[in-house]
Order: C-alpha cells, then structure tokens, then sequence
C-alpha cells in the first residue's frame, strides 16, 4: 500500500468514524473487544479497542479509488495521469455491477505561454498550485484531480447513475467560475481562464479508461480552437475533425519544405498617380492535385506544426529577392511588405536575422515593410513583441498596421510602436463610391492618420468607382483586385513592364 497524502488519511479517518457513528458500526464494538478481552485480559481489550477504528481505516473500499493511487505531482501534490485512467477502468468494471457511469474532465490554462514568458519560475509554479487547490474545491469527495502537463488538469467523475452532458456542463461551468477569480502575486492580480473539454463513459462505444481520456483530450483541443473559456464535449466529428487537421499539418509541413509553398506579389499604388509604391508579398500553396490554395485554408495547419517562423522566413527572403531582381531589371518598386505572425514577433533573435537578410541581399531597411495586425498592437504585448517592432522600426524598416479598423489598437499604442502607415480594412472600403456611411468612416480615419503623420493605405479596392472615390478623399496608397490580384514573381515583373509602357503609371527605367 502506498504511503498516503494528508488528504488521503484524512479521508480515511473520515471514513472510520462515520462508520462508527452508525448504530450497526456501534455494535461492531462489543463484537471485537469482547474475544480480546476473554483472550488477553484488560489490555488486550483496550489495544483492540484502539485498533479496531484503525483497521476499518486501512480496510479496502472499492468505491474510493484514491487510496490507490501511486505518483503524485511534484508541484501541485494532485494525481498524475496514470491515476486517473486507472480510476476510470475500475469504474468501468463496476459500472456492470452497479449501473453507476463515469467521464473525464480535461481542463487547461488559456494562454499559458504567455503567462510563462511574463512570470518567472516560481510564480508560475505558485499560479499551477492556487489553480489546484480552486480545482480539488469545486470536486466531490469521490472524484479524482490530476495534473497532466504544463497548465492541464484532468478530473476523473466519480461513479454515478446520472452523469448526463447538463451535470457535466454544470460541473465544467463551475470550475470555471472557482479558477477565475483574481490570483494575488505580490501586489498584483492574475486573472486566468480555463477552456474544458470532457467525454463521458455512457456516450462512447465501449470503452476503457484511456479511451475517456483520449476523447476528453479531443474535446479540450476543440474547446481551445474556441478559447478563452470554452467548454465543449466529444463528439465523433471532433475526432474526424482533429485527424484531418493533423494529417493537412503534415501535409503543409512538406510542402514548404519541398516549395510548394512560395510568394505571391500584390502591387501597392499611389493613389494621387497610380505609381507603384510597393508590392505585398502573400503566401500561396500550389498543390499537386487540388491547385491552388489560399493562406486562409493553410496558415492555421502550419500554425498548429509550429512553422509559421519558417513561412516568415520564406516570405522575407522571397520578398527580398523580388526586391533585388527588380531593382537589377531596373524596375522602380520602393519597397515589399511582409506579412509578420506572432509567433515570429517573439522571436528574440528577429530583428538581427532581418538585419542579415537585407545585408544579405544588399538592400536598405526602408525597402522591408513589416505589417502587423491591428490585434498585435490591440492586445497587451509582450515585451519580447514590443522590443522586436522598435528594433525593426529603429533599424529603418517601415510598420504597417494591418486590417486597421477591425482591432481596436489605441493611438497610444500607434504612437507607441512607431508605426509609419495603416491599412485601412477591407470592410471599410467596399462600396466607397455609393455607400455615404463608408466615407464618412474614411474621412474619420483619414483625419485621424493626418494628424498623427501616419500614412494610409486602402486594402481591397475592387473598381475604379472606389478608387477615385479613395483618391478624393484623399488616400495615399491604395491595393486590391481593381489595380491587380497576387501574382507570381514572373507574372508580377510582366505586370511592372506594362505598367511602365502604359500611360496610366509612367516608370522610369534606370539604367544599368
Ligand atoms: P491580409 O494581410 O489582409 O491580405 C490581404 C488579403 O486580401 C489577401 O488575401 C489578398 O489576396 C486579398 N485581397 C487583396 N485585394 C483584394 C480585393 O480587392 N478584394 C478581395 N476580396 N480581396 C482582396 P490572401 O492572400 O488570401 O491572404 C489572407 C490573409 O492571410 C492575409 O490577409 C494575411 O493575414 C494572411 N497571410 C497571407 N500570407 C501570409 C504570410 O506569408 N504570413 C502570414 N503570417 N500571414 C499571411
Ligand atoms: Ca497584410
Ligand atoms: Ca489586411
């Protein structure tokens, strides 16, 4: 028998005295004291008494599994994984016996990175362990909490006749609701959330304890593609869901190893003259048998193989090779704009590898522009994201706030990570020409930029009504379907020559 927590003997004790506390544990008393006492005299009555209530605590009982149990973790003092499947299989082998059901709780920590990248060691550790205790709080004697790793915990439900999907939301609303309130750290507050996936016994195809785990696990990758404090449970499409996922990452993990994966160039124009001012380089995926496919269909699979760095530096390099194989065919294109992630963002070596890349390539900083979501610059930013926009900023590269209008960055902040320009959304912009609520929408933001000297450019323009309407209200760059659509280099370079021939924008051709 293992040695036990302070928890487990305490529910021991428990368990004894409550027997003894029934009428019929009472009578038990007589029945043992009385042999010892005709076997051993007076003493042997007083160590039997003694023991008796000792020995009904380390008796076997099959209802609670947590005497058991056999690791503990190191920081929390909860069960491990092992635990809990094991505890889901006795259940399951009584469940035949007794009808009672059984399911698993997967919870985890949202945005867990974040908080490891902002507190040290041992505040994370003291964060895990308050999560803990909330956790072991909001559970019945008889279910067992576990922690898996990082910031997940599992909780096995104790055996019950009715452990329908309503008692399970409940229960997952609850542990929500107790891990939510604010953590004390020092004189601060740490508010976290938890996202809940879980899997009940009754609703799977006979299954055993590793089973109800894997299934849970399916649900809480579910909750989190819907996090912060989701809840979800498992269902069979989940799973098809998730296989599919993970065989697309695969996929996609290839092909840009293997160059599928490469650049698209849009062209960016001035709107007071049509000339071009820079070309945004978009990822595209030629596949083998289903052509081409769009960022929006592949980013998030190379997103969840942990390759969006790689595609970033793909984007740069192809971007900078456009850049330099123009500037040699003597073409005038100002800059390329690189579309930056997160994950890149937090890069600390980012902005020495762009320093190298540009060297590399023989061109200045002001020809890179970097655009970031208005979401980044929305959102409390790390300061590993904060330091790497002012370098790239200070270096020379020019800052674009991308889909401007749809993430409620404060002007504090534009000023704050030195962005030079905004990317006026394309939700602003469709039906410029007619629609007066859109302009007046412009306008607003048009004022705003002037006034704190950024630049302005508007993304998706489809005609030529929108156009002259943009140039009007006095936009300066403009990008979209109506000056031309993302094109391969070649067909770029193609468009960049007739551009130049054509009276519309007038190029000159350097020499050399
Ligand atoms: P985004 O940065 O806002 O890019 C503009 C998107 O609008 C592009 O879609 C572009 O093809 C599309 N677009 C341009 N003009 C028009 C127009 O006139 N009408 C309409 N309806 N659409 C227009 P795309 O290429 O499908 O890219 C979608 C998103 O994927 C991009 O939105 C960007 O956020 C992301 N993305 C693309 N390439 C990369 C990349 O290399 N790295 C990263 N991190 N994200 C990328
Ligand atoms: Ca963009
Ligand atoms: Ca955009």
């Amino acid at each position: 028998m293992p040695h036990g927590s302070y928890r487990e003997n305490e529910t021991r004790i428990e368990r004894a005295v409550s027997v003894l506390r029934r009428p019929a544990g009472l009578m038990l008393i007589p029945i043992v004291t009385g042999p010892a006492y005709l076997l051993g005299g007076e003493t042997a009555m007083a160590i039997a008494a003694l023991c008796f209530p000792l020995a009904l605590a380390l008796l076997p009982d099959e209802t609670n599994y947590l005497r058991q149990l056999v690791s503990r973790d190191r920081v929390t003092g909860l069960a491990q994984r092992d635990d809990i499947v094991l505890f889901l299989d006795k259940a399951l082998s009584a469940s035949a016996r007794n009808g009672r059901t059984t399911g698993a709780i997967l919870l985890e920590i949202d945005n867990f990175k974040l908080l490891e990248e902002r507190f040290d060691h041992e505040t994370i550790e003291q964060i895990l362990r308050v999560v803990s205790t909330r956790l072991e709080k909001t559970l019945r004697d008889s279910d067992v909490a576990a922690r898996l790793e990082g910031a997940t915990f599992a909780i096995a439900l104790s055996p019950a006749m009715r452990l329908d999907l309503e008692s399970a939301i409940q229960m997952s609303t609850r542990i929500q609701q107790a891990i939510a309130d604010p953590i004390p750290i020092g004189h601060a507050k740490v508010y976290v959330s938890v996202s809940v996936g879980f899997s009940l016994a009754a609703r799977l195809d006979n299954p055993n304890g590793e089973q109800i785990m894997k299934a849970a696990t399916s649900a809480l990758i579910e909750a989190q593609r819907n996090a912060p404090s989701a809840i979800r449970s498992y269902s069979e499409a989940m799973q098809s869901r998730i296989t599919s996922r993970n065989s697309l990452s695969e996929e996609v993990a290839r092909a840009l190893e293997n160059g599928q994966i490469e650049a698209y160039y849009q062209p960016q124009v001035d709107a007071a003259n049509r000339k071009v001012t820079g070309f945004e380089t978009l990822a595209r995926w030629t596949h083998p048998d289903r052509g081409l496919i769009p960022p929006i269909e592949f980013l998030p699979a190379l997103e969840q193989a942990g390759l969006m760095e790689n595609l970033g530096e793909l984007m740069v390099n192809q971007a900078l090779s456009a850049l330099r194989k123009w500037d040699d065919m003597g073409f005038e294109v100002p800059r390329a704009a690189v579309n930056f992630s997160n994950e890149e963002l937090r890069n600390p070596k980012l902005v020495d590898r762009i320093g190298w890349e540009l060297d590399r390539h023989n061109l200045t900083p002001e020809r890179l522009s970097i655009e970031v979501l208005e979401t980044v610059v929305a959102n409390r930013s790390e300061d590993v994201v904060i330091r790497n926009l002012a370098g790239l900023a200070r270096q020379g590269c020019c800052l674009d706030l991308d889909d401007f209008g749809t993430g409620h960055a404060s002007i504090t902040n534009i000023r704050r990570f030195s962005i030079e320009r905004i990317k006026i959304d394309r939700s602003f912009i469709t039906r410029i020409d007619t629609d007066s609520d859109q302009q007046m929408m412009v306008s607003a933001i048009l004022t705003m930029a002037e006034r704190l000297g950024l630049e302005t450019l508007a993304e998706g323009v489809e005609t030529d009504q929108e156009l002259d309407m943009l140039a009007k209200l006095g936009c300066h760059h403009m990008q979209g379907y109506g000056i031309a659509r993302p094109m391969p280099f070649d067909n770029a370079t193609t468009w960049l020559a007739q551009q130049q021939s054509s009276n519309v924008a007038p190029f000159h051709r350097k020499s050399g």
